[in-house]
């Protein structure tokens, strides 16, 4: 079960300090791309051997006043309705004010435990006027804190973990997939990510990365759940062609690092080019699960061969790497979105799959009897059993006599073998020969 704690208060208090500060990140996540809203930023922490969520549900503009007080019933609301703890955020150099109290008042029905933390309590007699905030008149405990060097927030922590029903878990995404989008510039990829997004009530949650510059979202869209990495923090805009170029590379190849999956997204009236290739060499040398889309497939002229044509002229190009699928689709048209974060899941699949060691050994080691290992300098070689080992992708030791002779070709044949009676599509797979 989830421990989930959510911060609310009115803007400037010292929410988001605190949520960096509690996540272990300095500088908050903005998203800068118009027309794409995150409401809640979400980021995980840890305590004294306790993990929990936490939500920070500021970052609002305060408009006119009717506005605002819509606003404080909508935090405080979500607040209540998913965390396991409240932190009520005021700030001590402001003492009250009416917001704070508009704050009180709606939590004050809420059933949840609160902790008040009375922040920018940086000296102490600053401290000192935590005490105001008694006026508030609830039956929360109120912590002089500062968010900014950290004081005091031990002992709010202390406490607040102690309101914890579970440990906590460790790694709350595991099992869902991180989809990368990446590709050259031009080809879609924003476009993609913004059809996806606009799909209403489609972002379930939403956490400012944890680790380097990538925001993740969750979704849950079409049945599946699936997070998409962004790397906002190299979204730098070029003035050159080359900037472009260099830092659309450079959030390709962040966002890819913090993936499992990614779309490789290539513009149908370019085809596959050189830096495509060099993308999906390094995802495979990452070990990373993979689809190819196809996108613009509106501007092309078609008949019932264009995709066969093209399937043909990009496996050219890749060889050997043939095991990757490919969708044909239009952003612009919203044609075969689907099915492209269907396969990606799907990719997922394959890559965390887990053979039973039995299966593995009766399939292929009736696969090496039918057409056994070459032998070399008069040596017989022979492969007598097969493991799944334990690594990021599916990975496989083969144990045999003289694993220094197994020819190339016949690691291809054992490779091909494999994703005959296994399916890998998407998925690098490594052969591993060792010596029994
Ligand atoms: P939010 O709008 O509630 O998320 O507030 P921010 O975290 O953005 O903080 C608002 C301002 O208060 C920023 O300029 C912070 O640097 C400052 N601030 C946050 N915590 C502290 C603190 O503990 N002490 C002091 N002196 N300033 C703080
Ligand atoms: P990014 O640089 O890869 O993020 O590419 P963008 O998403 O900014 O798209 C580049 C251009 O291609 C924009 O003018 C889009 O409108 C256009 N575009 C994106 N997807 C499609 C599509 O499926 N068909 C057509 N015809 N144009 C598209």
């Amino acid at each position: 079960m989830a421990n989930i704690v959510a911060i609310v208060g009115r803007p400037n208090v010292g929410k988001s300090t605190f949520f960096n500060r509690l996540i272990e990140k300095r500088q908050a996540i903005m998203d800068n791309e118009p027309g794409v809203t995150r409401d809640r930023h979400y980021g995980y922490a840890e305590w004294c051997g306790k993990f929990f969520t936490v939500i920070d549900t500021g970052g609002y503009a305060t408009g006119s006043d009717d506005k605002f007080e819509a606003e404080i019933r909508k935090q405080v609301k979500l607040a209540i309705d998913e965390a396991s703890a409240i932190i009520f955020m005021v700030d001590c150099r402001d003492g009250v004010t009416g917001f704070d109290k508009e704050f009180a008042n709606v939590l004050r029905t809420s059933k949840k435990p609160i902790f008040i933390g009375a922040n920018k309590a940086d000296t102490p007699d600053k401290t000192l006027l935590a005490t105001e905030f008694y006026e508030l008149g609830m039956e929360a405990e109120i912590y002089p804190i500062s968010a900014e060097n950290g004081s005091g927030t031990g002992e709010l922590l202390d406490d607040l973990i102690k309101t914890f029903p579970s440990e906590g878990v460790e790694d709350p995404d595991a099992g869902i997939p991180r989809i990368a989008i990446v590709g050259r510039p031009n080809v879609g990829k924003s476009s993609l990510l913004n059809a996806l997004l606009g799909t209403e009530r489609s972002i379930v949650t939403d956490e400012a990365g944890t680790t380097r510059d990538a925001i993740h979202s969750y979704y849950k869209m079409y049945g599946q759940n699936f997070i998409l990495i962004d790397t906002a923090g190299v979204r730098k805009k070029g003035k050159v062609k080359d900037d472009i170029e260099f830092y659309s590379v450079l959030r390709s190849l962040r966002a890819l690092e913090e993936s499992d999956v990614c779309i490789v997204v290539i513009d149908a009236e370019r085809g596959m080019e050189s830096q495509d290739v060099n993308l999906i060499s390094l995802a495979q040398r990452q070990g990373k699960g993979m689809i190819i889309m196809v996108n613009k497939w509106d501007l092309i002229e078609k008949d019932s061969k264009t995709a066969d044509k093209f399937k043909k002229d990009i496996l050219e190009k890749l060889a050997p790497i043939d095991y990757i699928p490919m969708v044909f689709a239009s952003v612009l048209n919203k044609q075969r979105i689907f099915q492209v974060i269907e396969k990606a899941v799907e990719v997922f699949g394959n890559k965390t799959k887990k053979v039973p060691t039995s299966k593995l050994n009766e399939v292929m080691l009736r696969e090496i009897e039918r057409y056994p290992p070459p032998s070399t300098k008069g040596k017989l070689i022979q492969i007598k059993y097969i493991t799944q080992v334990n690594a990021r992708f599916p990975s496989f030791a083969f144990f045999c006599n003289l694993p220094q002779y197994i020819t190339e070709s016949y690691q291809r044949f054992l490779e091909n073998k494999m994703r005959e009676h296994f399916d890998f599509e998407g998925v690098p797979v490594r052969l591993i020969f060792r010596k029994k």
